[in-house]
């Protein structure tokens, strides 16, 4: 497995790139700005894109899917609970004073459980909703991506349209629920791991 990321965009959202070896095939996980960095380092590396993942819809993750689909012609995909969020990412961007590309639809909805492959690598759905409806995190390879459900020493927002804390709550304990050993990379800020955020995470105090 090969991993890149890059910090993007005025909120320093973290892009990842996962790729396979042997194939060069690879997803671009939350290309939130920075189309032309993030098209730098899929042509540096001779990646093919096949998926294009949004682990939520808010702009500071979604923002250069319009190029990066247009660039790779890889496949949209989010959770069809945040549907919803997406259709309204521009309006709730503007109302931040960010100024956004209309997204193309979806093309692949996924759902708790589904896989993608990537050659070689599966990386599991996991609906993790609170921070926003259909938030999703990619589980697998000893990795987990969370978006702006877990970060390194806390959680995501739920004062967001769509928020939820006691969703929140739930997919939280869930997640804690992994083996300690696995790798956590967030949507913003340093990467971690469960046994360390089930040690250190300020949330936990909240629930257990
Ligand atoms: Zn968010
Ligand atoms: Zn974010």
């Amino acid at each position: 497995m090969i991993m890149k990321s890059l910090v993007v965009g005025p909120l320093e959202a973290n892009c990842f790139i996962i790729a396979d070896e042997n194939t060069r095939e690879a997803l671009v996980i939350d290309p939130g700005d920075e189309p032309d960095r993030i098209l730098d380092l899929i042509t540096e590396n001779n990646f093919k894109i096949k998926y294009i993942v949004c682990t939520h819809a808010h702009f500071d993750h979604v923002g250069a899917v319009p190029e990066i689909k247009k660039e790779t012609g890889a496949k949209i995909v989010i959770h069809r609970d945040e549907l919803d969020i997406y259709e309204r990412t521009r309006d709730l961007a503007a109302l931040w004073g960010y100024e956004l590309d209309p997204l193309p639809e979806p093309d692949m909805f996924v759902s708790e459980g589904d896989k993608l492959e990537i050659g070689d690598l599966r990386l599991e759905v996991l609906h993790t909703p609170g921070h926003s409806p259909g938030g999703i995190c990619l589980y697998g390879e000893g990795i987990l991506i969370t978006g702006d459900t877990l970060f390194a020493g806390s959680v995501g927002r739920t004062d967001f349209y769509g928020g939820d804390v006691e969703k929140l709550k739930k997919s939280f304990k869930r997640l804690m629920s992994l083996l300690d050993k696995v790798k956590v990379l967030p949507g913003h800020g340093p990467e971690s791991t469960i046994g360390q955020e089930r040690a250190n995470n300020s949330f936990s105090y909240e629930i257990f």
